[in-house]
């Protein structure tokens, strides 16, 4: 079952990306697959479990959608995010969406039933957390380590988007990756994330998320004719990790 949902997420990612209306292009996309009852998930705070989103929920599926290395070298520049990256957001907000209604009608067709959280918009306006985490819940599935910037590196580097489907079907769990994929956090080198986060909101141990907020605010205002792109991510473009896991041969 594996390889059919690999097959069908990667065949849906590349039929979407040429749609004329689509200005996004992707790598290829990563998957790894969580126990329900991975003990991590009651670790998350003020998140809900697999359990509470489906009934008999067995497996989540977690994937990473990367962006094609042009589109993140787009937004290398300081200040606003590029126009390419805003597109990325928007358009693959609407894939993720898209593609857990599709797979949720694809796994139906052997009886297997699930459930695709939305991919964005489901978070506390007071906390900033999210009642379903999809970096979190990659993260318990093994599809990467935490950077510095607080996005998940994952074997296709940081710079795409994560979305995730629970499913009522047991599948073997990805083991996590044994040694961290953050440069910073492995040997203390690089930081390249907290050079591009010229805004202040990262440093090397410290994360203001109610700044980042504003500036991803700040962009959402700006191209508010382009769509809602609450969005920045100058901190996972152009960097070590954008497109590449730094550690690949240890996973
Ligand atoms: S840019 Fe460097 S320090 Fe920052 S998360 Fe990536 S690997 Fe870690
Ligand atoms: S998204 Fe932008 S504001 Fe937020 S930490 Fe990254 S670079 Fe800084």
């Amino acid at each position: 079952m594996k390889e059919n949902i690999r097959g069908f997420i990667e065949t849906y990612v590349q039929a979407y990306s040429q749609r004329v209306e689509i200005n996004t292009t992707y790598r290829t996309p990563v998957i790894a697959y969580a126990a329900a009852n991975d003990p991590l998930f009651q670790k998350l705070q003020n998140h809900r479990q697999p359990e509470d989103l489906l009934a008999g929920a067995k497996t989540v599926i977690a994937y990473f959608i990367p962006f094609d290395e042009k589109i993140v070298m787009s937004n290398r520049k300081k200040g606003k995010s590029s126009l390419g990256w805003v597109h990325a957001y928007i358009e693959t907000n609407l894939l993720i969406e898209s593609l857990g209604k599709a797979l949720r009608n694809e796994l139906g067709k052997d009886k297997v039933s699930s459930f695709a959280p939305p991919p964005t918009h489901n978070y506390d306006p007071k906390t900033l957390t999210s009642e379903w985490s999809h970096k979190h819940v990659a993260y318990i599935s093994g599809l990467g380590t935490f950077g510095v910037h607080q996005m998940l590196i994952t074997a296709a580097g940081a710079g795409g988007r994560i979305g995730s489907t629970i499913i009522d079907r047991e599948l073997d769990p990805t083991p996590r990756p044994a040694h961290e994929l953050c440069l910073y956090k492995r040997d203390g080198s690089c930081l390249e994330c907290v050079a591009m986060c010229t805004f202040g909101a990262l440093k090397k141990d410290s994360f203001d998320r109610y700044l980042c907020r504003d500036i991803c605010g700040t962009n959402a205002e700006r191209f508010k004719k382009v769509g809602p792109a609450t969005v920045c991510g100058k901190c996972v473009s152009a960097v070590k990790c954008s497109c590449y896991p730094n550690d690949s041969q240890n996973r």
